[in-house]
This record gives structure tokens, sequence and C-alpha cells, in this order.
């Protein structure tokens, strides 16, 4: 079998699959190393925003993080780290980028095009990352910008900043942390908002060697610890999907820009008009600050046009800038071979979601894609947790899969059409409360068709139970005898291809 892409999904599917037995198992990775995320983004400032001790594998904690949010180069030597420990280098192929999926019916597999020659898998584990590829601003004139412009993703570190007039455009999860960062060495620095974010306080503290010991001789408080940030989060999560309960939460978020911004017009400008949740909730106790240094400056407006060294605002002002650095994270919702995975019937993913965006069932089986699994797929995240934990969930239920797949000597599994309908309506219906949902503002969580294509409407915990469950009934089977169907599968009905029973 295949797993496309090493990066926290990558690994942990190919660490959790090996120990289950299924040796016959190679991970493609496009880059020249593994970490994906962590590899990329090297901006100033980097960290994740789920504390360390869940934002990690539950199965390696880490002996030692520095900090309570680590930072990039620490998640990614976390992550080389735990894959030298379980082996995972005898399976990882970097350098090897997938171009092309297409499920061949008659062989009951999967044949892959890469830049490395045709591969052909059992089974196919894409785990590509919704963060992965960088969105690029539409600015008119920005390609002709006469300094450096790079995105968040992709840090020129050629580049030095020391008395430059840097530009950031955008103003999400990246830039909240690379404003601060950058600041200290550029002569001036000016960020441009067009939506004001709601900010958390970050409680980033070193961890003291003391605690580091105790956690790594009694795996027991490090479980504690993870149990009470994971439900910490889940408290988060209780009130985005019951929106009246955020009140608390903005009030705290409110207490934070007033404390840190005295000055009234600027505090106005930083205040969102949506509810918090609806946007994914941020956190920094450096931010605000940064903003309120004489040499940053706040520009609340979209970037309309770049002409020669001057930026435009949809207001517009104009300034005059040394470097562009675009905050403007990423394409959400695409999946990076979408257009180039093709299913039982030939059409893509990306054709199969054209009418209503990605979909999935428990965001991890697609029909008409059989053996295809998706890692962090649709509706599988919110605004609260850790990417980590849902992935975990996700692996127990891949292996549950292709374990019963094993044991009934079946060559192939398709989720029905009408489960995975059904699912979705739920999902959706269940959506349409969260704040995610109805929260007034336009976030990548809601797709371009409207529809909320990114959150899980329910609680992690259910999730994770869901995910531990797995229910063969779901799906239709074929054996390794039996012939290839001639006409495409119809889509509108449920069908068991060759009679097998679950
Ligand atoms: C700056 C930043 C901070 C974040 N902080 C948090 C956080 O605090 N908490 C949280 O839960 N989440 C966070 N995230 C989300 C983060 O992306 C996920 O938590 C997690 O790292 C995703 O892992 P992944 O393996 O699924 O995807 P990725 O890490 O994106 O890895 C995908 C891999 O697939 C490879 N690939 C893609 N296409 C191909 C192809 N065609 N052929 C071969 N290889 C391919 C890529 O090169 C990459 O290595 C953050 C994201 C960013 C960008």
């Amino acid at each position: 079998m295949a797993v496309v892409g090493a990066g926290f999904s990558g690994i942990g599917a190919a660490i959790r699959l090996r120990r289950e037995g299924f040796r016959d198992l190679l991970v493609l990775e496009k880059a020249s190393q593994l970490g994906g995320t962590w590899r990329d983004n090297t901006y100033p400032g980097c960290a994740c925003d789920v504390p360390s001790s869940l934002y990690s594998y539950s199965f390696t904690p880490s002996p030692g993080w520095s900090r309570t949010f680590a930072g990039q180069r620490e998640i990614h030597d976390y992550l080389r780290a735990t894959a030298d420990r379980y082996g995972v280098g005898a399976v990882l192929r970097c350098g090897v980028a997938v171009l092309r999926a297409r499920w061949d019916r008659s062989a009951g597999r999967w044949l892959l095009e890469t830049t490395d020659g045709e591969y052909t898998a059992t089974a196919l584990v894409l785990a590509t990352g919704p963060w992965h590829e960088p969105r690029r601003p539409d600015v008119p004139g920005l390609e002709e910008f006469p300094g450096p412009v790079f995105h968040t993703a992709e840090w020129d570190h050629s580049v030095d900043l020391a008395g430059r007039r840097v530009a950031v455009i955008g103003s999400g999860a990246s830039a909240v942390q690379v404003v601060p960062a950058v600041q200290a060495r550029a002569a001036a620095v000016h960020l441009f908002q067009r939506t004001a974010q709601w900010v958390l306080p970050k409680p980033d503290l070193p961890v003291p060697a003391a605690l580091n010991w105790c956690l790594s001789h009694a795996p027991g408080v490090q479980r504690a610890m993870r149990a009470g940030q994971y439900s910490l989060q889940e408290c988060f999560g209780y009130a985005f999907r019951h929106p009246r309960l955020i009140g608390p939460v903005q009030a705290a978020a409110r207490a934070h820009l007033r404390l840190a911004v005295r000055d009234k017009e600027l505090r106005r400008t930083l205040t969102p008009h949506y509810r918090l949740g609806c946007k994914r909730l941020l956190t920094s106790s450096t931010f605000y600050p940064a903003l309120t240094l004489p040499h940053v400056r706040l520009h609340p407006t979209a970037v309309s046009a770049v002409r020669g060294r001057h930026l435009i605002g949809a207001d517009g002002t104009e300034t005059e800038a040394d470097v562009v650095i675009t905050a403007t994270g990423f394409r959400i919702g695409e999946l990076p071979l979408a257009r180039s995975t093709h299913g039982s019937d030939g059409r893509t993913l990306h054709e199969t979601w054209a009418k209503d965006g990605p979909e999935a069932y428990l965001g991890t089986s697609v029909s008409g894609f059989p053996n295809l699994f998706l890692l962090l797929g649709p509706n599988l995240l919110g605004g609260s947790t850790s990417a980590i934990s849902v992935l975990e969930a996700q692996l127990a239920y891949v292996s549950a899969a292709l374990s019963h797949l094993r044991r009934r000597g079946l060559t192939s599994m398709d989720v029905r059409p009408a489960v995975q309908d059904e699912h979705n309506a739920a999902v959706q219906e269940a959506l349409r409360s969260t704040v995610y949902n109805s929260g007034g503002c336009s976030s990548y969580y809601i797709g371009p068709t409207g529809r909320n294509t990114f959150c899980w409407p329910w609680s992690t915990g259910r999730l994770v139970r869901r995910l531990n469950r797995f229910d063969p009934a779901a799906y239709t089977y074929r054996a390794p005898s039996a012939p290839a169907p001639r006409a495409p599968a119809d889509h509108s009905r449920p069908t068991d291809e060759e009679g097998i029973t679950p």
C-alpha cells in the first residue's frame, strides 16, 4: 500500500500500519525530507498554537519540550526523531511526487504515476495535508514588485530584513506570529488587515527542566497533562457548538485587547465584527504589543494593487515597502491531489466534489474511490482541536478497515453512497447552529459552494468514539476472483457490487 506525504499524518500512518503488520507499505514524499508543515514553515516566530503536550503523538510524548508551545524547529526535530525511532526511514521514499492516481478496476489496485515512475498499491492513503498549498493573494502588480516577495510558508532566508520596510499582507494565524518576530529587525512593518481577528493571550512559557524530568519519569503525569489540555480545548469546542456560551470567551479576548492596546482608534480597528470562533481562534501575547510600537503600523484595508514599491490599499492609501511577505494562508479545502485522483468510474475527486465541495464518510472514505483513505479529510477538524487527536483516531479506523479486508481475504472496499450521504446530511444539519456557520464571518471553513467542508460539528470525543468503531456494513466489497463489473457504478443508490456481505 502507498501513503502519500510524510508530515504528521503520513509518518503516523506508517507507524500505525506497520505495527498492525502491514509491512508492504511505502511512504512517498515529494520533498527531500519528511516534516510537512513543520519542514516548510520556517518563518520567524512559527510555532504550534495547541499546547505541545497535546500537539504530539499520544504514543510518543516528547521527553522534553522547551516551551509550552514548541517552535517549528523543535516540532520538526520531534517528527524526525519519532520517524527514526519507529524505523520509518525503511519505507520512506523522499523526492518522489505522486502526479496521478488511478483505480484499476480489473486489477483492484491503485496505479500511481510518480516522478520516479509507476507504482501500484493495494490501498492508497492520502496524507497530503489541508494546510499545504500556499494561497497567493491575487493583487495586480505584485509580481512586478521590485523587491523580495515571499509567502510565510516559503520564507526566503537569504533576505535580511534589517533596516527594511516590510509589508505583511494578511492578519491570520501566520501573521500574528510573524509580525512580532520581524518587527525586531525591520525599520518599519506595515500590516494589511482585511478582517480583524479574535486573539486570546498565549501562555507560552519555558518548561522547567524539573517538570520535564518529572514528565519523562512519570508517564502518568504526562498523560494527565495531556488529558487536561484536551479537556480545555474541548471547552472551547463546546462553546463553538453552543454560541450562546461564547460571550465570556469574547469578553476575555476584549479584555486582552484593552489591556494591550491603549489607543482607542487602534483598538477599534482590531475589534472583530463577528462572533469569536467563526474563524479560527488565534492566540498570541506578543501580537497586540507589537502593533503599539512606533515603527509598526496597522492598515485596516486589503491591498488592491501594487505599483512599483507602493502597496495601494482598497481605501486608496499608498504605502512604500522594500519587502512584501504574504501571510495569506493555504488553499484549504483543495486537496492537493483531488484533480488527479481518479476513482472507479474514471472521475477525479475534484469532479466528484464539483457540486457541493469535498465530502467523505467520516472524513476518510469517498464513495467510488475504493481502498482510498484521506487523512485529515473533509469535516473532521474544528476551531479548537489538535489535528493529532483527530489523526490518531483516523489511523485506528484505517487500520481496522484494512485489517477487515485482510482477514476476509477481500480485494477492495468502497463506502456505500447512501451511508456517505446520510452521514454528511447529519453533519451539515448539526453544523447549522454552530458558530462556524452562524457567526457572521467568511472563513476557510466554508467552501465556494457555501457549504462548511472543514468542521466536525460534535465533540472530538464523539469523533474518536465513532472512528474507533469500524462498521463493515458501511462498505461494499470485492473478492479477488470476482470479475470487474463493466458498467460504471451508479452512485445514486446503494450497491453491493459483487454481492459480498460485510
Ligand atoms: C504554521 C502552522 C501552524 C500550525 N499549528 C497547528 C497547531 O498548533 N495545531 C494543530 O492542530 N494544527 C496546526 N497546524 C495544522 C498542521 O498542518 C497539521 O496539524 C499537521 O501538521 C498536518 O500534517 P499532515 O501530515 O496531514 O500534512 P502536512 O504536514 O502538510 O504534510 C503533507 C505532506 O505531503 C506532501 N505531499 C503533498 N502532495 C504530495 C504529492 N503529490 N506527492 C508526494 N508528497 C506530497 C507534502 O510535501 C508534505 O510533506 C498548523 C499549520 C501551519 C501551517
